[in-house]
């Protein structure tokens, strides 16, 4: 039976299905070394709830009464973070786990900490465990667990909203998506992930609230919306995005590309097969590159500003004005990091350089070190249905020919190089120094 502590609800260890060998041993420490010191500690969020569902958790996040000070006293690789949102990070050579103080409710006369569309703009006022509760977005998300007692402490429901799969915001779900209009983007995610029936106010106010996205800095989307695509249910998360409005916010590029419509489901079927294949290898443990997804994503439209380039210049520049257009058009909304961009860049200048079948240039693209990723995306474009089955083909029996069969594919190249003529020393120009 369920002992109700205080407000709480105690669910002990033989009530549900974590098992202390699931814990992370680093994390497991930090909460015992804190839960000495006198203090409160407690794995909380995704990794509980993960764990209840039977998935192997992404991170251990903690959340402990010791205020941030306190956890630095305490751990010498703990490093402090966050101006609006404070929190340690503790090292363990090149890794990290996060452990947060509980936070409190702010005051009304605390007026400081919204903006004037209800943002929360600072959250650093420290509480207690109960109150640590009402800050979480999700009920699933606001479970706490005591790997020193084995008990799960749930104040919300949050236990049952897990098994039925019912994603239910804590608090006035309006309120609490104008506080952080991401946590839609999150409802989304987990739902996809988590399988979550997409019922309820939870999921109708997206429609409504959709654009105060807007407001959100470029930086935190853009790390979001990897989340998404790069959780393993990519397309089932892009598929909710579109069905709840939300691509203008977070993917206006793409929007704008399926308002165009020429390509007859063309770019929809590049989507799915792109997202699709990368669901399956993050399922087989596999990389995937932010640099592939944004080739992807804004290929219509670097196709479309490319057409009228050409007006006017040579191919390869003309993709590259292009794509300078569509990134800078995408990196507004979502700031996306140069060194992935410049990839991207280059996966769609590569494109073109496919027909060649001469022997120099076939060998300058096959040396080139973005060659794989730009013939995954020709592979891509093949399956979606554009006119490059050829190019897959020829090139996909080149990757597999003996050296001997290599050059017998490839046309032997046109020009010659002639060797450069050294410039003899004694002919060089004098270099002339003036000196005041
Ligand atoms: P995952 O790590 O699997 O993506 P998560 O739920 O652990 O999911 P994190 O971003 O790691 O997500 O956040 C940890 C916890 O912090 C969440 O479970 C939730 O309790 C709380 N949290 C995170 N983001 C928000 C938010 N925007 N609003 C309120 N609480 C949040
Ligand atoms: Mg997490």
């Amino acid at each position: 039976m369920n002992s109700v502590a205080g407000n709480s609800v105690r669910i002990p260890a033989s009530m549900h299905s974590i098992r202390s060998e699931q814990i992370c041993q680093r994390a497991d420490g930090i909460i015992r070394r804190l839960q000495q010191a006198g203090f409160e500690a407690y794995l909380v969020g995704g990794c509980v709830r993960d764990l209840l569902l039977g998935l192997i958790p992404k991170d251990f996040d903690i959340a402990t009464s010791a205020h941030p000070e306190q956890v630095r006293k305490l751990f010498s690789s703990a490093r402090l973070i966050g101006r609006r949102f404070r929190l340690a990070h503790i090292y363990f050579g090149r890794d990290y786990l996060e452990v947060a103080t509980f936070r409190a409710p702010h005051d009304d006369s605390d007026e400081g900490h919204v903006n004037d569309q209800g943002r929360i703009l600072q959250d650093n006022v420290y509480g207690t465990l109960e109150e640590d509760v009402w800050r979480r977005d999700f009920t699933i998300n606001a479970l706490f667990y005591d790997p020193v007692t084995g008990d799960v402490l749930d104040f919300v429901n949050g236990l049952q909203d897990l098994r039925q799969r019912e994603l239910k915001l804590i608090g006035n779900p309006e309120l609490r998506y104008r506080e952080d209009p991401v946590r839609m983007l999150r409802a989304l995610r987990f739902a996809a992930k988590l399988q979550c029936q997409t019922e309820g106010e939870t999921f109708d106010l997206i429609h409504q609230l959709g654009p105060l996205l807007r407001g959100v800095a470029p930086a935190r989307l853009f790390d979001e919306l990897l989340k998404l695509l790069h959780n393993g249910t990519g397309w089932k998360s892009f598929r909710l995005l579109e069905a709840y409005g939300l691509l203008p916010y977070l993917l206006p590029v793409v929007a704008e590309s399926f308002k165009q419509e020429r390509s007859g489901g063309m770019f929809r079927r590049l989507l799915q097969a792109s997202l699709e294949n990368t669901d399956k290898r993050i399922e087989e443990g596999k990389s995937v590159q932010p640099s592939f997804l944004f080739a992807v994503l804004l290929w219509e439209k670097v196709q479309r500003l490319m057409l009228q380039e050409l007006d006017d210049h040579p191919e390869l520049q003309a993709i590259q004005l292009a794509a300078n257009d569509a990134l800078q058009d995408q990196v507004q909304v979502t700031a996306i990091p140069r060194r992935f961009s410049n990839i991207t860049r280059e996966i769609w200048g590569l494109q073109p350089r496919f027909r060649a079948h001469d022997l120099r240039r076939v060998n300058l693209l096959l040396n080139h070190p973005r060659f794989r990723a730009a013939y995954d995306f020709l592979c891509l474009r093949a399956q979606a249905g554009e006119n490059v089955q050829d190019q897959v083909e020829w090139w996909t029996a080149l990757m597999a020919a003996s050296h001997e069969d290599r050059l017998l594919m490839c046309k032997p190249s046109g020009k010659k190089r002639r060797p450069k003529k050294r410039r003899s020393a004694h002919k060089a120009l004098p270099v002339t120094v003036l000196v005041d």
